[in-house]
């Protein structure tokens, strides 16, 4: 029986998978981080240790256009951290579809 161990991409939890574990994870299950709660997807399960998740993003909407996109790990590090006026952080987006810039509001589990 071998487990893999898989590290959360977003907060480095290890995540212990099973081989039962895996049979139960068809590619497309999303399986959800037990310490952040990032959501990963499973895009590779052919058996033994052939598997492998992807981190999902979340999705957001642009008040501008419309258009919804994925607020992935790298488009938050390259966006710039502001104070809003109530004293919440947010995350100065730019939507993929128009460049419009919008602020975003991050989950509050950061303490
Ligand atoms: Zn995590
Ligand atoms: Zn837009």
């Amino acid at each position: 029986m071998a487990t893999l161990m898989i590290e959360c991409p977003v907060c480095a939890e290890v995540l212990e998978l099973t081989e039962e574990d895996r049979a139960d994870l068809p590619v497309g299950e999303v399986i959800v981080c037990d310490s952040c709660h990032s959501e990963m997807e499973v895009t590779r399960n052919d058996g033994g240790e052939d598997f492998e998740l992807e981190l999902l993003g979340a999705m957001t909407t642009c008040p501008n256009c419309d258009e919804e996109f994925e607020v992935t790990p790298e488009l938050l590090q390259a966006a710039p951290m502001t104070r809003a006026q109530d004293g919440v952080e947010v995350a100065l987006m730019t939507c993929p579809h128009c460049r419009a810039k919008f602020e975003l509001e991050l989950a509050d589990e950061a303490v």
